[in-house]
C-alpha cells in the first residue's frame, strides 16, 4: 500500500487503533462517552473540591440503564459485553474521573463478579439483577487496617454458631462502603478464607466514611465494622475457599484498570495538547518549542502503546487465554505511565496545571490511589519477577 492511500494523521488516534473496533464496540464507547460528558464532566470539579459524590444512587441507576454495571457478565440482567467492550467503557469513565470508574469496577468486577462466579443460584437471583440495574450498590471488603498487600493474614473472623455465621472484624479503605446495600466480605473461618454476602442493614454492621482523602475525592471510601454480625448459613459464597476467591475478583477488576488508567492519561494528554497550541509565550504557542514537543511526543507514544496493550489483553481475555501475570503486566505499565503522562501534562499547563479548572491535577492525584489499589506497583513487579525468574521474592 502506498503512503498516499493511508488515512490522514489523527492526533487523537495517531496509530489508527480505532480500526480495531467494530460498529458495536464504537456504539458502546460512544454511549458511555456521551453519558460521562453529560453527567460527570460538568460537575466533577465541584464534587472533587467538596470531596463528595452527590447523587451516587441516581448515577448508579443511570449506569445500570446504559448497561455499564457487571457489563461483561452474562445473565441476571447483565449486558454480556465482550472484555474489549467492558474495557472501552472503563476508559471512557476514567477519562471523566477515576472515582466514577472505581464505582463501576467495584460494583461489577468485584462485588457482582464474586456473587456471579462463586455464589449460589439464590444469591445470584437475589442480588445480581438489582445490582446490574444500579438499584443496589455493592462493595468488596478485603483490605484490613493491618493487612493490605498481604491479605492472607486477615483477622476478620466468621465463627459458626449452630447453623448461623457470626462475623467480627474491620475492613479498611472500602470503595462504595457507606452507600452499599450489600457487602461481599472476606473472612477467616475454621476451614480457611471464605466470602460472605452481607446485607448492610444487618445488625452489627456499620460503614463509617473515610474523610480527608487527597485522591479519589469524588468516590465514597469507608471502613466496614463488623460487630458480631449474625448471618444465616446460606450467606457464605459456596463456590470457593481460600485466597483464590478474592484474587480472581481482583484480576477481573485490574483488567478494567489497565484500560481505565489510559482514560485518565488521555484526558491529561488532550488537555496538554489543547493548551500547548493556544498558550503563547515568547511570541509563539508553547507547543512550537522543541522541549514541549518532546513532552507531547513522549506522552502520545506511551498513551497509545498503553491502549494497544489494553486491546491485546482484552482480546486474550475474550479468547479465554489471559493469565494473571499478563494482567499484572498491563496494570503495572499502564497506571505507571498514566501518572507520568498526567504529571508531564501538569508541567505544560504551568500554574494553570494546579487548578481544578483543568483536569490534569485531579487525574494525577486520583492515579496515586489507582497506583496503590488492586495491587501496588511493587506487588505487580513481584508477580512479574516471580513469573520471569521462577523465584518468589514476596517474603
Ligand atoms: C481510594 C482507595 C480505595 C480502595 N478500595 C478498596 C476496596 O474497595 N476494597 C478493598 O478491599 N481494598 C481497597 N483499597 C485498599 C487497597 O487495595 C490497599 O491499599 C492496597 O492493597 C495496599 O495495601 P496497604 O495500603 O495496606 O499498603 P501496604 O500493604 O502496607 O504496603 C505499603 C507499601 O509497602 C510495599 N510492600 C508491601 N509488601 C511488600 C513486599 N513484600 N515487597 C516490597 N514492597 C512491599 C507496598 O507495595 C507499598 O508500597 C482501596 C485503597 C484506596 C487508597
Amino acid at each position: 500500500m502506498s503512503a498516499s492511500s493511508a488515512p490522514p494523521f489523527d492526533p487523537r488516534d495517531p496509530l489508527g487503533i480505532d480500526d480495531l473496533l467494530d460498529p458495536e464496540d464504537l456504539a458502546i464507547r460512544d454511549t458511555v462517552r456521551t453519558w460521562a460528558a453529560d453527567r460527570v464532566l460538568p460537575h466533577i470539579a465541584d464534587w472533587y473540591e467538596r470531596g463528595e459524590l452527590p447523587g451516587v444512587h441516581e448515577l448508579a441507576r443511570e449506569l445500570g440503564e446504559i448497561g455499564a454495571l457487571g457489563m461483561s457478565l452474562t445473565g441476571y440482567g447483565c449486558a454480556g459485553a465482550s472484555a474489549v467492550q467492558y474495557g472501552l467503557a472503563c476508559l471512557e469513565l476514567e477519562a471523566a474521573d477515576s472515582g466514577i470508574r472505581s464505582l463501576v469496577s467495584v460494583q461489577g468486577s468485584l462485588a457482582m463478579y464474586a456473587i456471579w462466579r462463586f455464589g449460589s443460584e439464590e444469591q445470584k437471583q437475589q442480588w445480581l439483577p438489582r445490582m446490574a440495574a444500579g438499584e443496589a450498590i455493592g462493595c468488596f471488603g478485603l483490605t484490613e487496617p493491618d493487612h493490605g498487600s498481604d491479605p492472607a493474614g486477615m483477622r476478620t473472623y466468621a465463627k459458626k454458631d449452630g447453623t448461623d455465621w457470626v462475623l467480627t472484624g474491620r475492613k479498611m479503605w472500602i470503595t462504595n462502603g457507606s452507600v452499599a446495600k450489600v457487602a461481599v466480605v472476606w473472612a477467616q473461618t475454621d476451614d480457611g478464607i471464605r466470602g460472605f454476602v452481607v446485607p448492610t442493614d444487618s445488625p452489627g454492621f456499620s460503614a463509617p466514611e473515610i474523610k480527608h482523602k487527597w485522591s479519589l475525592r469524588a468516590s465514597v471510601t469507608s471502613e466496614l465494622v463488623l460487630d458480631e454480625v449474625r448471618l444465616p448459613a446460606d450467606a457464605v459464597l459456596p463456590g470457593v475457599t481460600g485466597l483464590r476467591g478474592p484474587l480472581s475478583c481482583l484480576s477481573h477488576a485490574r483488567y478494567g484498570i489497565v484500560w481505565g488508567a489510559m482514560g485518565a492519561a488521555r484526558a491529561g494528554f488532550e488537555a496538554a495538547l489543547d493548551y500547548a497550541t493556544s498558550r503563547e509565550q515568547f511570541g509563539k504557542p508553547i507547543g512550537g518549542f522543541q522541549l514541549t514537543q518532546a513532552k507531547l511526543a513522549d506522552m502520545a507514544v506511551e498513551l497509545h502503546k498503553g491502549i494497544l496493550l489494553a486491546h491485546h489483553l482484552g482480546r486474550r481475555m475474550d479468547a479465554g487465554r489471559i493469565r494473571p501475570e499478563q494482567i499484572s503486566f498491563g496494570k503495572l505499565n499502564n497506571v505507571r505511565e498514566a501518572i507520568e503522562i498526567c504529571r508531564t501534562s501538569r508541567t505544560i499547563l504551568g500554574a494553570n496545571g494546579i487548578s481544578l479548572e483543568y483536569p490534569v491535577m485531579r487525574h494525577a492525584t486520583n492515579l496515586e490511589s489507582v497506583l496503590t489499589y488492586e495491587g501496588t506497583v511493587e506487588m505487580h513487579q513481584l508477580v512479574l519477577g516471580k513469573a520471569l525468574t521462577g523465584l518468589d521474592a514476596f517474603r
